[in-house]
């Protein structure tokens, strides 16, 4: 998964040769689970869900919503957005049903059973929707579109994980499907997919939208991109380009590591509105063969196109890990009693260290861009328990004080990668680094080959050197912080004064806004600015003014309970491209005043990550070595 929000107070294909005319056979049911959604029959924005099990042989059955899937690492229980689950018999007898917990039901009477019916909430909008995800989460709005992630739509019967689906969905005529899941067949109102098992329900996301979609080949694989987009702004053709680019580079990173077949985004556009009610949360979540990936529309095309860079490629990493090497945790995943793996490390942290390391590699970015995003990924690494095990962390990752740490995966997760890279680079001579090791380990094991949680680091160890040991003992196992600083010197980096690019014109450097929040001589909290950019020094915006509005937009008074309207005024920002022309108003003594400019790219000068011009031939070598091998 990638996150990232926008809030500043934060910061194959199976063919089913089985013929219809075996389904007249009534004494013997289907082997597989048979579910059926309609979505052209919406009711109070909700779905119904009938789900047929194969004939079941014992007097009791459970049935369950998960509680967590994989990708996440936070209870999600789906159970709740579940209703009135009714149970029957063949000849349409209600039969009885008990809640066993939020997630999971119990049917009596279990032998006679024919079908289960429920009605089903999406998570955009409705009571507790906005706890999930988005690009984990459902959005039913009819005619228009449905991101339907069925993990939160379609359960599964005790002792039946691996049992095949056929799921058919009855769908408005206007809305074309877009999924990795494999079809059976399609018509304008009703498509058949089927499911080697249940994992593949959930491992294949399904979006519905008018047709918005590209395709193309590189090489052996073959992508796809489709786009709901609400006003129908942003088009898939439009982002082809920059997505086959970045994946033909990812291609030549990972080398003979990668052999997926097929790969499919679903980039589902959400409203301001939306993005509010979601707190500023937005992202991607990793499949073998997809991703779901939610942004809000309201973002300009080279925006969107960056965005789609740096998460994409993230998800795409993921076909490496967990997808090619992972636990056994993972493997037999528990969407109900979970048990987590201790390498987040890996999962998150190289896949997220890979997806800026690609960038350089291949020459999508200079070196000081990657800096920067090294500096960027230090400075956030900061908000989070720097002494905290990071296995220890990830085994407990669904409870405090883990829970509230999770977000460091993608900081200091790839800043360990990063150290074990400068390790073996080192020892190695150069020739080897982290991608070698994963390389083998994807050869090692595999989709349907599982790794044991507690021997991966001493494998890792064996395959390269005693000095990655002491790294994982010391500050992965271990809970002793990283001094960066004696790995940039390896590579010929120190820290020093440089300008680095900012997100938006709101911040002062890569983190901080360039107000803060005091109280003025009468107790009134107000923004007060305490730093430059670039873009607003050239607009006459001087530090000690008190930031009252942003194009137009005031301010309410500070507190807490005005966070929405405050980032209501801030979020647009975040959509500006760089000819936006737009003003501040500032208090200035006695005098408000409005200044106007254009965003352009806003810089700041800061302490960050440079190369140090004292830095011998070795050090120089290992870093082109590094960076460019
Ligand atoms: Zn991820």
């Amino acid at each position: 998964m990638k996150k990232s929000s926008l809030i500043l107070s934060l910061g194959f294909s199976i063919v089913f040769l089985g013929c219809a005319a075996l389904k007249n056979n009534t004494l013997s049911r289907p082997a597989y689970v048979q579910a059926k959604v309609d979505l052209a029959a919406v009711n109070e924005d909700k779905v119904q869900v009938s789900l047929f099990p194969p004939t079941i042989t014992t007097d009791e059955i459970n049935f369950y919503i998960p509680q967590i899937v994989p990708g996440t690492y936070e209870y999600s229980n789906f159970g709740r957005f579940i209703e009135n689950i009714k149970a029957f018999d063949a000849k349409g007898n209600q039969l009885e049903v008990t809640a066993l917990d939020e997630n999971s039901w119990k049917i009596l009477e279990a032998r006679k059973l024919d079908k289960i019916t429920y009605w089903t909430q999406d998570t955009f909008d409705g009571p507790e929707g906005n706890e999930i995800y988005p690009m984990g989460g459902t959005n039913f709005q009819e005619g228009e579109t449905f991101l339907l992630n069925l993990h939160s739509m379609i359960g599964y019967f005790e002792g039946m994980k691996n049992t095949a689906y056929r799921l058919s969905i009855r769908s408005p005529k206007n809305l074309e499907a877009f999924t990795s899941l494999p079809s059976i067949s399609k018509s304008d109102t009703l498509d058949v997919f089927s499911a080697k098992r249940y994992f593949h329900i959930i491992d294949n996301p399904i979006l519905y939208s008018k047709p918005n979609a590209v395709s193309f080949d590189l090489d052996n694989i073959k992508v796809g991109l489709a786009i709901y987009s609400p006003t129908g702004v942003h088009k898939a053709e439009s982002y082809k380009e920059a997505i086959e680019e970045m994946m033909i580079a990812q291609k030549k990173f990972l080398g003979e590591a990668n052999n997926t077949p097929s790969y499919d985004i679903l980039l589902h556009l959400m409203d301001m509105d939306d993005l509010q009610y979601f707190g500023g949360m937005m992202g991607a979540l990793e499949h073998h063969t997809s991703t779901t990936v939610v942004f809000v529309e309201q973002m300009q095309a080279q925006e969107l196109t960056q965005s789609l860079v740096d998460v994409v490629s993230h998800e795409f990493f993921h076909t490496l890990t967990p997808l090619n090497i992972h636990s056994e945790e993972i493997h037999n995943f528990e969407y109900n009693r979970p048990l987590m793996s201790k390498h987040l490390w890996m999962y998150e942290g190289t896949t997220e260290y890979f997806a800026n390391l690609f960038q350089i590699n291949q020459g999508l970015i200079d070196e000081q861009n990657f800096y920067n995003r090294i500096l960027e990924k230090l400075n956030y690494s900061r908000r989070y328990d720097d002494s905290m095990s990071f296995t220890e962390m990830s085994a407990g990752i669904v409870e405090e004080p883990y829970q509230s740490n999770y977000a460091n995966v993608y900081q200091k997760g790839a800043l360990i990668n990063m150290c074990l890279d400068l390790i073996i680079r080192e020892q190695s001579g150069g020739e080897k680094g982290i991608l070698w090791v994963m390389q083998n380990l994807a050869k090692r094991y595999g989709t349907d080959k599982p790794f044991k949680d507690p021997e991966l680091i001493d494998e890792i160890v064996a395959m390269t050197y005693p000095e990655v040991g002491v790294f994982f003992k010391n500050h992965v196992e271990g809970t002793t912080p990283i001094n960066y600083l004696d790995y940039f010197k390896k590579v010929g980096l120190m820290m020093g004064e440089t300008e680095v690019p900012l997100p938006s014109i709101l911040f002062k450097d890569n983190q901080s806004p360039f107000f803060s929040p005091q109280p003025n001589k009468n107790g009134v909290v107000q923004y007060v600015v305490n730093g430059l950019n670039t873009t607003i020094e050239k607009m006459g915006v001087k530090e000690g003014d008190v930031f009252l509005g942003l194009d137009g937009k005031m301010l309410p008074e500070i507190k807490q309970e005005n966070g929405d309207q405050i980032n209501a005024v801030f979020s647009p920002s975040f959509m500006w491209d760089d000819k936006t022309e737009f003003s501040i108003t500032v208090q200035r003594g006695e005098e408000v005043l409005t200044l106007s400019g254009v965003t352009g790219s806003p810089s700041a000068k800061t302490i960050g990550v440079v190369e140090d011009p004292a830095a011998d031939a070795k050090a120089k070598a290992l870093r082109k070595a590094w960076m460019k091998n």
